[in-house]
């Protein structure tokens, strides 16, 4: 059976057409959706939480995916679900989301969207090398081929069962020096947005793993010079950006908090610090959303 039905929480904004959201009013809904924390802020990761119609069921599966990105969902003691979702830095007032309740042989599709804010983003000017601000052809090729190298760890995160279990940690204790989102002119020129949490640092202090993870790569690459990729399954992704070292080789299994390399200024750095990212698959979050992932429900 495969049908759409209309799922009504405030937070919720279904985007069907008329004659389908009559449909839907007429069926009983097949599960309600809410997300934690609500509304979900652009450019962040929240728990996706949803619940079956009914008693709870064992035998029911869900899978699904949201703003292009599969979803991974987990039971939870109560027959409820939840998984990841990450929200994209631009886009407009919702995040498309469909999803697939399965039951021995029958399942229902549900398409729906996710109503999200946007929050406000401050602005600065930066001086870097000008190597930096205006890559030659050459460097540019190397910046995308790094780009496409970073895209297939978090692709493949999506392969890799969860590893972390909550709370993520701070990978420096230190003070921020810039935060997600802010718009950034480079020597006057280029403009773009800073897609990742700085972290105040002096050369050689620690840099430690904000969660459970796996290595993924260990690279010294063009704008993020010498860089760790730890993959926490699930579709999660964090990096840790302009190291003066690394202390971890790919593959390594690392625990949350335990040192990763060092603080540095390689790459694209107007000193020394560290410039920390979170993706869930290929969207880049503000990796301060993290910490706003409480425990769903006791025991999960
Ligand atoms: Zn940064």
């Amino acid at each position: 059976m495969r049908r759409r039905a209309a799922l009504l929480l405030t937070l919720l904004a279904v985007g069907l057409p008329p004659v389908l959201r009559a449909q839907a009013a007429a069926a009983s809904p097949a599960l309600t959706i809410a997300t934690i924390p609500s509304p979900p802020a652009r450019g962040s990761v929240v728990w996706l939480v949803v619940t079956p119609a009914g008693q709870p069921d064992s035998s029911r599966t869900l899978d699904g995916s949201a703003a292009g990105e599969p979803l991974h969902f987990e039971r939870l003691p109560s027959g409820r679900f939840r998984t990841l979702v990450g929200v994209p830095l631009d886009g407009g007032d919702s995040v498309p989301v469909t999803l697939r309740l399965a039951q021995g042989a029958t399942s229902d599709t549900i398409v729906a969207s996710l109503t999200v804010s946007h929050p406000v983003h401050a602005s600065e000017r930066l001086t870097v090398a000008p190597r930096y601000a205006e890559p030659d052809s050459a460097s540019r090729a190397r910046i995308d081929a790094e780009l496409a190298q970073s895209r297939a760890i978090s692709r493949q995160a999506h392969d890799t069962p969860r590893l972390w279990a909550g709370p993520f940690l701070r990978p420096r204790p230190s003070r921020i020096t810039s935060v997600y989102g802010t718009g950034r002119e480079f020597n006057g020129r280029v403009t773009s947005r800073h897609l990742g949490t700085d972290f105040a640092g002096a050369m050689g202090a620690p840099v430690r793993a904000a969660g459970r993870a796996v290595v993924a790569l260990v690279a010294d690459f063009y704008l993020a010079g010498h860089a760790v990729y730890l993959d926490h399954g699930g579709g999660l992704v964090t990096a840790y950006f302009h190291l003066s070292r690394a202390d971890v080789v790919a593959g390594d299994t690392v625990a949350a908090g335990e040192v990763i390399g060092a603080v540095g200024r390689s790459g694209r750095a107007t000193g020394p610090h560290l410039h920390w990212i979170a993706r869930y698959g290929g969207i880049t979050v503000d990796p301060m959303s993290l910490f706003a992932l409480p425990k769903v429900e006791p025991g999960d």
